[in-house]
């Protein structure tokens, strides 16, 4: 057993939930391993670290890893200094394609762009997806080596698209779990398709979905569900399921610590003054990301606004305008910012736990589990508006800023970041803003080359570039735009990596199980 050390803290954070249902006495090694907590509550922590401005500042002569690992520790995670130091030296290491991970460029004055897109799969899920997965592996190690557990885990995803690659990418070859995603066979772009079924690793599978991501979600829900499966999976193979998705604490810690990493690197190239503060505006969807920036907030780095930019799926903005959570007549809408669309935020929960408490929240998340709405207090509703602000861009509107922006600076946008510029500028005040930037243009390059063209969402592209390939689309993107930069190595490779994968299963919880048993074989 590792003795356990903590550079500034004495004891290890403990964690209680927010709907009040555990002990509060779990360590960040039970919470990254268990998920959700007991009564479908989201774990959070019982005590925040404080970070002063000195330290704060210092934080800029580090390299990211050390960033990260000096963040984890003053959060009391219940692992050594020197084996955070090792996890993080492997988490933000040469998979990375800029060494600073996750550089801060200013793109016009007082507008900055924190990159999120230097990872492995050229998104934002990388940031937390290459850490946290390290953390899981070396958690189950321990709890087996007690006696505390038996099992290895098999992380099953159903993924749009961006998750998938990510998941796959963090836990191909960790020790004591293996991974298998299921992705709409037709729902998917060219490139996502490629990243997913030429997947490197021992440990890791792939599958289509004869339906959409809805069919391949509720399909993975109810294997999850499935005693007779679960169980099946425990005797013969000595697993239990898991789903590592963003609700787990061990993905959100990760997303602190760039907040904190940003916040040095703006004072230390003077896009703000020692102790001023930053606005941070964020692309929204599950609420995760934008969460990180408010723990970093409580935490003591100075952000004023917290500015949540949606796209046509606009439940938060409305919430932040209304106080109504309200999904009881929302359409799902397509955008061309896909990973931002969703209509239960989960996230949201552990905003609404620390304005008003765990009795607040379990009578709210039983009002939406019911009525799909709920209405929140006018003083927790008053807190909300304190911090947040909210907006929305429509789907021409985020395609038109992708050109403007390219035409006016020479910076290329992805769709989702788009959203979040268009948000910042119309919002902007007097501080300097963070436009957080969760993916490489590359990544949705065939909705880049409609707006560079100066098309609508709904239209086709031209005839002439019928059949092309996904990257062939961005080789003409970078011929239209030709300060677009590079395509990441990891996508520029990908018409040449053989493919792995091919195998298509029927929809429900039958496919999702078969695929799993041929798969373990
Ligand atoms: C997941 C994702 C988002 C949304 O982040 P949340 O943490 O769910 O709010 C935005 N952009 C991209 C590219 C993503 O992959």
């Amino acid at each position: 057993m590792t003795r356990v050390s903590f550079d500034n803290m004495k004891k290890p954070t403990s964690y209680s939930d927010t709907r009040g249902a555990s002990d509060g006495l779990a360590l960040f090694s039970d919470v990254v391993i268990a998920g959700i907590a007991p009564g479908g509550g989201l774990f959070v922590p019982n005590t925040l670290p404080s970070f002063s401005l000195d330290e704060l500042r210092a934080f800029a002569a580090m390299p990211y890893w050390r960033r990260a690992a000096a963040v984890f520790s003053r959060f009391g995670v219940d692992f050594s200094s020197d084996r955070v130091d090792v996890l993080m030296r492997r988490a933000y290491g040469a998979q990375w394609d800029d060494e600073r991970i996750a550089p801060v460029e200013e793109v016009v004055a007082g507008m900055h762009v924190l990159e999120l897109w230097h990872g492995p799969t050229s998104a934002f899920k990388d940031m937390a997806l290459q850490c946290m997965p390290l953390f899981f592996s070396e958690a189950v190690e321990r709890q087996q080596t007690r006696g505390q557990l038996a099992e290895d885990f098999l992380v099953l995803v159903a993924t749009s698209g961006d998750t998938g690659k990510a998941a796959l990418e963090g836990f191909a070859d960790r020790d004591h779990t293996s991974i298998v995603v299921f992705f709409p066979d037709r729902g998917v772009s060219d490139i996502q398709r490629k990243q997913m079924v030429t997947q490197r690793g021992d440990n890791v599978g792939v599958f289509g979905v004869r339906g959409n991501f809805d069919d391949c979600q509720s399909a993975v829900k109810a294997a999850f569900a499935d005693t007779e499966f679960t169980e099946w999976l425990k005797t013969k193979h000595a697993l239990r399921l898991s789903s590592a998705n963003s609700i787990n604490w061990g993905r959100l810690l990760p997303q602190i610590v760039y907040y904190v990493s940003a916040y040095a690197d703006m004072v230390a190239a003077g896009g703000v003054k020692p102790g001023e503060a930053m606005d941070v505006c964020v692309p929204t969807g599950n609420f995760g990301n934008i969460l990180g920036a408010y723990y970093a907030r409580l935490c003591g780095v100075p952000i004023d606004r917290l500015i949540c930019a949606s796209n046509e799926n606009n439940v938060l903005a409305d919430f932040i305008a209304t106080g109504v959570y309200d999904i009881s007549e929302r359409a799902f809408v397509t955008t061309p910012s896909p990973s931002m669309d969703i209509l239960v935020s989960s996230n949201l929960e552990r905003l609404l736990y620390h304005l008003a408490g765990a009795e607040a929240v379990s009578g709210w998340m039983r009002e939406l589990a019911q009525d799909k709405r709920f209405r929140i207090d006018p003083e927790t509703f008053r807190a909300v508006r304190e911090l947040f602000v909210g907006d929305f861009v429509t789907n021409d509107e985020s395609l038109c800023t992708i050109k403007r922006v390219y035409d006016e600076t020479g910076y290329l946008l992805d769709p989702h970041t788009a959203v979040a510029w268009e948000v910042a500028e119309r919002t902007r005040g007097e501080n300097p803003v963070l436009v957080v930037s969760t993916a490489h243009w590359a990544k949705f390059g065939t909705d880049v080359l409609k707006a560079l063209l100066g098309l609508t969402y709904e239209s086709d592209l031209p005839s002439d570039y019928a059949g092309r390939t996904g990257l062939e689309l961005l080789a003409e993107v970078q011929a239209i735009a030709p300060h677009a930069g590079r395509i990441p190595l990891g996508l520029a490779a990908l018409d040449e990596l053989p493919v792995r994968f091919t195998g298509v299963v029927e929809p429900g919880r039958d496919g999702v199980e078969g695929a799993v048993r041929e798969w373990l074989g």
